[in-house]
């Protein structure tokens, strides 16, 4: 083992322990104890963010990407470290973890680039007409602030890229925004070392230490107490539906309400158009399992139901897509939490009469095993449990009887990160026709691919209306993901000397 945890919190610079422990439950080798986090500790964290802020929101840009920079190449320093204790955790394959890091270091640097161009801060400016008629214009400059400390929570199954140092708080502390990170209960170790690397980047860098803590979870009421404490002015969220809402709600229901940009699940509907499915239902269908099963389909990308005109082009799909599940063996999901809930998921299908198996599997313990169920349109219409994430590799085959049908089914999904279209040429009326409706529904639109695998980009979104997120503006991916971290301020007739430096350089 080449790292090993000391289990406990980072709070201002300082690793400190509590009175609580709780055990890490790894997929492969031994558990650690860690530090339970307390709600003394969160006031704690949240008064040393608010103390940074006086500096670190008035830093330079260079200041702040040569912080994200210096991030990254600590990642990088630990490296090995992070492959081990991250893989041991969550049981995702260490070629995973690889390419997740080159992921998270490329995403520090993305933003930091992005900020070195300024043009995130919007500038604008009205000049001052003392001539108008009837009353004279005042001088007008505006330009993007930073918000005040936010609080992160990642998500167990993107342990490094949606998580401690990830692209919620690279795009925080890209804005000027210290953070406070909830650590997740399912991969403490990493975000242990995680946190060992921010911490040697703020000393290397001689930045106020309250920039960045972690809490340490095993215990609900610290991610409860972090939202609602009043020097918290935002937070960036990503998990389960069920978590998000009921943090969602808190932040809610504070004297003080604040933004909560919560990136949840989502069932990412694929429409297969007749002359695709009549072109390539084999490929479609071997495609399809490819994505479902990757990374034991747990990805909030991953595409769990399938629309497609009934007959004989609809069965080679199905077909294609049992004969793929049926190589594929048993995946270690990761926690012993999700591989229960995937199990519930799949119970909410067997007991139902409106749902035909077309492949179904037994998982037991922390594996999972992929399965695929089948339904009409109507019934899928009349069943909104049939619409619901099922966390894991389980697949639903919606046969409609119509275009026109499929139209309406797809009136009917809720908001969602991705929708998929599968054309041909021959297709291009069905899919204008489709199209007004999926942009309505989800914050990605794609055509002849799968939804797995988000691009780190200018231009990506990934984000959509309720349920697949708490805030249908924002995307939690890219570099647009910066704004959630904003907020526009205007500067009336301020003498030079008193505009932010960020206006002018
Ligand atoms: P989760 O169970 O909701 O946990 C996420 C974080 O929230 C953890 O730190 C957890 O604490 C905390 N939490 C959850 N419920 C809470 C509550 N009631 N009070 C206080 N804290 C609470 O989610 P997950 O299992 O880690 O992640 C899987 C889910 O994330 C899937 O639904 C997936 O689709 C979604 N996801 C979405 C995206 C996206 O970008 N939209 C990306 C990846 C994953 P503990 O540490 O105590 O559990």
């Amino acid at each position: 083992m080449i790292f090993t945890p000391h289990g406990k919190h980072l709070i201002a610079g300082a690793w400190v322990s509590g009175a609580g422990r709780f055990r890490s439950e790894p997929a492969q080798g031994a558990g650690f104890e860690f530090s339970t986090g307390t709600v003394a500790q969160v006031d704690l964290a949240a008064q040393a963010a608010e103390e940074a802020f006086w500096s670190f929101g008035w830093s330079t840009r260079d200041e702040r990407a040569v912080f994200l920079e210096t991030i990254a190449d600590e990642i990088e320093a630990r490296a090995e470290a992070i492959t081990e204790i991250g893989s041991s955790e969550t049981g995702l394959p260490a070629a995973r973890l690889q390419g997740e890091r080159g992921r998270t270091t490329g995403q520090l640097r993305l933003f930091a680039s992005h900020i070195r161009k300024g043009d995130y801060l919007d500038r604008r400016h009205d000049a001052a007409l003392p001539e108008r008629q009837p009353l004279p214009r005042p001088d007008l400059k505006l330009v993007e602030r930073p918000i005040g400390p936010v609080a992160v929570f990642g998500a167990s199954n993107f342990p490094l890229a949606f998580s401690t140092a990830g692209g919620d708080t690279a795009a925080a502390l890209a804005a000027g925004c210290p953070v406070v990170v909830k650590g997740h209960s399912a991969h403490p170790g990493t975000g242990e070392i995680i946190a060992e690397a921010v911490h040697a980047a703020i000393t290397r860098c001689g930045i106020h230490p309250g920039v960045f803590s972690l809490i340490q979870g095993g215990n609900r009421e610290v991610g409860a107490a972090l939202v609602q404490h009043p020097l918290i002015k935002a937070v960036g969220f990503t998990g389960s539906l069920a978590g998000g809402r009921a943090l969602f709600d808190l932040c809610a229901a504070r004297p003080e309400p604040i933004p909560f940009f919560g990136e949840l699940g989502s069932v990412n509907p694929m429409f297969i158009l007749p002359e695709a499915a009549r072109a390539r239902a084999e490929a479609l269908g071997t495609g399809w399992a490819a994505s479902l099963t990757m990374g034991a389909g747990q990805f909030c990308t991953n595409p769990g139901i399938a629309v497609v005109v009934d007959g004989a082009d609809a069965d080679r799909l199905v077909g294609a897509m049992k004969e793929a599940l049926a190589k594929t063996g048993p995946q270690t999901m990761l926690t012993d939490g999700i591989a229960k809930a995937y199990r519930d998921g799949q119970a909410r299908f067997q007991v139902r009469n409106s749902v035909k198996p077309l492949y179904e599997t037994e998982s037991g313990g922390r594996q999972a095993s992929p399965n695929l169920y089948e339904t009409t349109g109507d019934q899928f219409l009349a069943d909104h449990t049939l619409s619901e994430e099922v966390f894991g590799p389980l697949a639903l085959v919606v046969r409609v009887e119509s275009l026109a049908a499929m139209q309406r089914l797809a009136r009917g999904f809720e908001g969602q990160l991705t929708a998929t279209i599968h054309m041909d040429e021959g297709d291009t009326e069905a899919a204008k026709a489709l199209l007004p409706v999926l942009e309505r529904k989800a914050g990605r639109v794609l055509v002849n691919g799968f939804p797995t695998g988000v691009e780190v980009a200018d231009a990506m979104v990934h984000g959509g209306p309720y349920p697949a997120s708490t805030n249908f503006g924002a995307t939690s991916v890219g570099t647009l993901s910066i704004r959630r971290f904003l907020r526009p301020v205007s500067y009336q007739n301020l003498p030079d000397a008193l505009i932010p430096a960020d206006f002018k350089a």
